[in-house]
């Protein structure tokens, strides 16, 4: 058994209106090579200009992380040839990263892991390659789209504070949470705008010095950045075991096969041989600045738990389920404000709404939720008058979900009011007790819990409408006289 340590290097692309250096449109899935121009071809002769929103986004990511901001900060060149990159360099940050020092803080089987962002600097998009066939090993030609080339990205540095494969996809939907709060970016794994990639090593536990490490790419999901790491963390231990080293390498995840694959060895920084971009002055931002696009924030995740603890007496739990998603804690809160009790709602909306969405693929990122808040908050006022029991109520609420019509409707169409009435119920009780002799028996020779099984008999006959407690107290009654 060995100790894991993982460090992640997230990317994320700002959904600016146009890029970071000139006017083309950011847009997903324009034709390719229709969304480019002089600047982001990196023709010569033209000249780079910070797009500010792009600047503005990753100071909101930064402090939205906890960092610090940098009052000055500049751009490097980061030098590579390869096809997606036109200029030859990319224009990233080097040695005065926009920000520093933050964290994330998650739960992780309830006790909350704290991981340190070590740094957020702000860069731009390369091209992308299109290689034919499966795979660039057996690939005959490639296509290069430049459309995404100059999109601005900022890189987010954990610690390598992270000790599981599974606390690696935790902090990532933590992560991404955060960001989506914040507007800055979609944060869309499918479409790339969020991706991320891993270096992991392995040390005996109480080894104070570090394992050699590997570098796992193409982690496009939660799902494949803990598959891969799970791999990684099997092949590194088996070497181990052997005896044998870990070469530091980088290493591509196949999906298909469940396998990571050595790519090339790791570059190190000097590689790259980064200088300060002549072309870009550097920024300057004034602690007014900083603070005004603080000011600008929306509340955040964890700030929206300890209030939802604090002002609706939630549990820890439940503030935490129902801020994960700002669509969804908008929705708790709205209903509340209509229905009140905050913990009926919570119930409702972590059980009975959340399954619906799960079970219909709804992406509440993209399309609303299909019942509004005001129609929930009118179901619950049945269910809690008794017009409906609580099981007809979760049924009607998968009704409201596929048919759009409301509670009061469907309960009125399909019949489903509650019989209350003493009468109907009497009746009811008499054909069950008639029916079954041997429970009668039992409950009669003192064994109350044959009482749940003639409740039961009553529930089925009346198809669910029967009010199991006037039920109940008419089956005493009739049996026990009291
Ligand atoms: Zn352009």
């Amino acid at each position: 058994m060995y100790e894991v340590i993982i460090g992640l290097e997230v990317h994320v692309e700002l959904s600016t209106d146009s890029k970071i250096w000139c006017g083309c449109s950011t847009d997903f899935g324009a034709e390719a090579n229709t969304q480019v121009c002089p600047v982001c071809l990196g023709l010569p002769g033209t000249l780079p200009v910070l797009n500010e929103k792009a600047l503005e986004y990753a100071v909101k990511a930064g402090l939205a992380l906890g960092c610090e901001i940098a009052h000055f900060t500049k751009f490097d060149r980061k030098n590579y040839f390869y096809p997606d990159l036109p200029k030859a360099y990319q224009i990233s940050q080097y040695d005065l990263p926009l920000c520093r020092n933050g964290a994330v803080e998650f739960e992780v089987n309830g006790e909350t892991r704290r991981v340190r962002i070590a740094r957020v600097h702000l860069e731009e998009e390369a091209g992308k390659t299109v290689h034919s066939g499966d795979n660039i090993m057996g690939s005959e030609y490639s296509l290069v789209d430049y459309n995404r080339g100059g999109i601005p990205l900022i890189e987010i540095v954990t610690e390598p504070d992270i000790r599981s494969p599974e606390e690696a996809r935790l902090f990532m939907e933590k992560l991404r949470t955060i960001l989506l709060y914040t507007g800055v970016s979609d944060c869309k794994m499918q479409e790339g705008s969020l991706r991320c990639d891993a270096n992991i090593s392995l040390r005996p536990f109480g080894e104070a010095k570090l394992g050699e490490r590997t570098e796992v790419k193409n982690l496009n999901s939660f799902r494949a950045l803990q598959r891969a790491l799970e791999y990684e963390v099997r092949r590194q231990s088996a070497l181990l075991d052997a005896g044998e080293p870990v070469e530091r390498d980088t290493r591509h995840w196949n999906e298909q096969q469940g396998v990571t694959i050595s790519m090339r060895s790791k570059e190190d920084a000097q590689d790259y041989r980064y200088f300060p971009d002549p072309d870009l002055v550097p920024v300057t931002l004034t602690a007014e600045q900083i603070e005004t696009w603080r000011s600008e924030l929306p509340e955040l995740p964890d700030q929206k738990a300890a209030r939802f603890m604090e002002q609706f007496g939630l549990p820890k739990y439940d503030a935490q389920v129902l801020t994960a998603s700002k669509e969804v804690a908008a929705f708790f809160e709205a209903t509340v404000e209509r229905f009140g009790e905050p913990k009926t709602v919570s119930n409702w909306v972590m059980g009975e709404i959340l399954r619906l969405i799960k079970e219909m693929e709804i992406d509440i990122e993209q399309e609303p939720i299909p019942i509004s808040p005001e129609g929930l908050a009118e179901l619950l006022a049945l269910v809690s008058k008794g017009t409906i029991s609580n099981n007809v109520g979760k049924e009607v609420l998968e009704t409201m979900f596929k048919t759009g019509k409301s509670a009061a409707e469907i309960v009125k169409e399909q019949g489903l009011e509650q019989i209350s009435d003493t009468g109907e119920l009497e009746a009811l009780v008499d054909q069950v007790i008639a029916e079954n002799p041997g429970p009668v028996e039992d409950v009669k020779s003192g064994k109350e819990k044959a009482i749940g099984f003639l409740v039961g008999q009553v529930m089925k006959a009346s198809r669910g409408k029967a009010n199991p407690q006037r039920v109940n107290e008419i089956l005493r009654q009739r049996l026990l006289g009291s």
